[in-house]
């Protein structure tokens, strides 16, 4: 004997999930979509740019008024607590 596996250790422990906002973290990015005809903003950083998207395509299209907001947020999570078993 003398030596474990890996694969008979198991790691309990307890998580913690939080938006990141660490310096290094990636940014926020939003995007705006139009629900009736599924074109959509390019995504960026400035929701105000996002959001001015849907008025020049609702000036093309006068009868798209239904829009979705899609917004990716950075998350991390990490091990507050470790249980070895
Ligand atoms: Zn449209």
């Amino acid at each position: 004997m003398g030596s474990v596996s890996t694969r008979s250790v198991f790691l309990f422990g307890r998580w913690t999930l939080q938006p990141d906002r660490e310096p290094d973290a990636e940014p926020v990015v939003y995007a705006m979509q139009c629900a009736v005809c599924g074109a959509g903003s390019e995504p960026g950083e400035d929701l105000a740019t996002a959001q001015q998207w849907t008025f020049s395509h609702a000036g093309s299209n006068p009868s798209h008024h239904t829009y979705r907001e899609t917004i990716t947020r950075p998350w991390r999570a990490w091990m507050t607590q470790l249980h070895r078993l």
